[in-house]
């Protein structure tokens, strides 16, 4: 028997909607790739998404079409995210930290009929724009009197786009299970894979991220959004704030510690969202300016972080600088992406600071529509205990079935497990704690050592700003540590020193077999640490030192 409940589809379109009429009022402010700070609001974006919706139609942009946006955090880009997928098109976010070719295999390979950017994007656009057949037109998100000089034909105004048309739109009933957002993993290994988000997986994603143990958005909240729109849908958190009302600040291109930080004062801000990366040069901006700055005028009740590992020193630093909660988050683009949360249980809630860091360092528990589970080589399922340790499987209606076009092959096994690449465990309470990627492990005589560990411990000396430790050749061991260490401005921690200080910190054999000063570490697009160029440049370094 059936239940006789409505079958509403479950539409991105549903938010705008919803937002518009109960939150009209709730502000979206923007720092604008012109300059200055633009003020708008949730009724603001819904009729200019509804204009954008109406311009898209006119220019014959049909359901499924792909629209990508090499775009900041920017009102204008909060519009596209509806405005697109309120009309069956999918929105192809581009992330424009990547090199070149990876950008033009991506929109080729999506084969993107317009392709929507901002005005500091147009040395991109002048290189790829005339390579790309598919490409029926660019649109700069600027307004008339800022129109870069491309010398292209189709290049069109965003704002006079949208001047002519209604600010009313009636979005279309798609189907739940239709295209909305497509997104391409950084593709460390082999080419870049589109991860395309259903209508369904995204709604659903939204309700998690609003939900208490969840992001816990709501409409008394004002969050800065530092995680780019062009990555992970933002970890959903346009979406969440659609469906509850919240403010959101969206710092556009400037993402150093003295922008977010005046952001995060000026516009009281309740949570913020980013990377651990974002956070260093928070502190790293504080700690320069400490007597200068006015601390008590903060709001701060949390921080959402994710994408890499979260020291514990950066968990401890938010609490006592500002008395706020790192919620600590794992997940990824293939799981739209929030798949664990470091909340507390309650009886954690009695522990002491110094026992609490512990805790939040882990990557938290499963939220309700992720199942995790962690398995051997041979993908027998490891227990929940806290020691076992397994490459990490998720499931569930927000993760990834396959890549678009079919790139990569099948990537389910038998039992809807998507393979995350990662190695972690889970404890019986459900937390897992991520020991590496796969392929960062760093192998050891048989054993295996946590990079992510290693690095987690330097980056708890005073005067380290970021560590990496990568595997690398090995005349007895195979492989060993070696940890390469950039130091905070004006400071120096001597090889010893610094062994010394992890002695204390992690298990004798894992200590590096050699600490490397270094003035910068290489990153990916995504502001992760990139080991593969830092395992290619130091392979032989023992070996080397070995025969010297
Ligand atoms: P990319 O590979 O393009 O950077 P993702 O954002 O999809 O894209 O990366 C997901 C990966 O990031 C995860 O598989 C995991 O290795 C890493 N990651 C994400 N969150 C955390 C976290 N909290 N701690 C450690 N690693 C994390």
């Amino acid at each position: 028997m059936h239940g006789l409940m409505q079958r509403t589809p479950l539409l991105l379109s549903s938010l705008i909607t919803h937002a518009a009429e109960n939150h009209a009022g709730a502000e979206i402010v923007g720092q604008s790739v012109e300059g200055p700070i633009v003020r708008s609001s949730w009724g603001e974006v819904a009729r200019r998404a509804a204009q954008l919706a109406g311009a898209l139609s006119r220019l014959g942009v049909r359901e499924g079409d792909r629209i990508a946006t090499l775009a900041w955090n920017t009102p204008r880009h909060l519009e596209l995210y509806f405005g697109v997928t309120g009309i069956g098109a999918v929105l192809h976010t581009v992330n424009p930290r990547l090199f070149l070719p990876q950008i033009e295999y991506m929109l080729r390979h999506a084969e993107d009929s317009f392709l929507f950017f901002d005005i500091s994007f147009t040395d991109i656009v002048a290189a790829l724009a005339p390579k790309l057949a598919e490409l029926r037109g660019l649109v700069a998100l600027t307004d008339r009197a800022h129109m870069p000089a491309l010398g292209l034909p189709n290049v069109l105004c965003y704002e006079d786009l949208l001047a002519g048309e209604a600010d009313i739109y009636l979005w279309p009933r798609l189907d739940e299970d239709a295209a909305s957002i497509l997104c391409y993993t950084s593709g460390t290994t082999g080419n870049p894979k589109g991860v395309l988000y259903s209508h369904r997986a995204l709604l659903l994603h939204s309700f998690c991220a609003a939900a208490a143990d969840g992001l816990a958005v709501s409409c008394l909240d004002s969050g800065l959004v530092v995680v780019p729109l062009f990555h992970a849908n933002a970890w959903g958190l346009p979406f969440a704030a659609a469906m509850v009302g919240a403010k959101l600040v969206l710092p556009g291109a400037r993402l150093d510690g003295a922008s977010l930080f005046s952001l995060m004062q000026t516009e009281r801000c309740t949570f913020a969202a980013g990377v651990p990366t974002v956070w260093f040069g928070l502190f790293d901006y504080i700690d320069r300016n400490r007597d200068a700055l006015d601390l008590s005028r903060f709001c701060l009740d949390r921080i959402l972080c994710g994408g890499s590992a979260a020291p514990r020193v950066l968990i401890k630093r938010f609490d006592e600088t500002f008395g706020a909660f790192l919620l600590h988050a794992w997940g990824m683009t293939e799981t739209s992406p929030i798949a664990t949360l470091g909340r507390l249980l309650p009886k954690h809630l009695g522990l002491d600071r110094e026992a609490r860091y512990d805790i939040q360092s882990k990557q938290g528990r499963p939220v309700y529509g992720v199942e995790v589970a962690i398995f051997d080589p041979e993908g027998q399922r490891l227990p929940r205990d806290g020691r076992a340790v397994g490459h990490l499987k998720v499931r569930g209606p927000w993760v990834t079935a396959g890549y678009f076009k079919g790139e990569g092959g099948v990537v389910l096994d038998a039992e809807n497990w998507f393979d995350t690449g990662d190695v972690a465990t889970i404890d019986a309470d459900g937390y897992v704690t991520l020991t590496d990627r796969a392929k960062d492990i760093i192998k050891s005589g048989g054993e295996w050592i946590s990079s992510i560990e290693l690095e987690n411990a330097a980056v708890g000396h005073p005067d380290v700003l970021e560590a990496a430790a990568i595997g690398v050749s090995h005349p007895k061991w195979v492989e060993r540590p070696l940890l390469l260490v950039r130091c905070k401005e004006g400071k120096v921690v001597e090889k010893q020193a610094m062994l010394d200080f992890l002695a204390d910190r992690v298990a004798r054999w894992w200590l590096p077999d050699d600490v490397i000063m270094v003035e910068e570490l290489p990153h990916t697009a995504t502001g992760k640490l990139s080991k593969v160029s830092l395992r290619k440049t130091y392979a032989d370094y023992l070996l080397k030192k070995a025969a010297e």
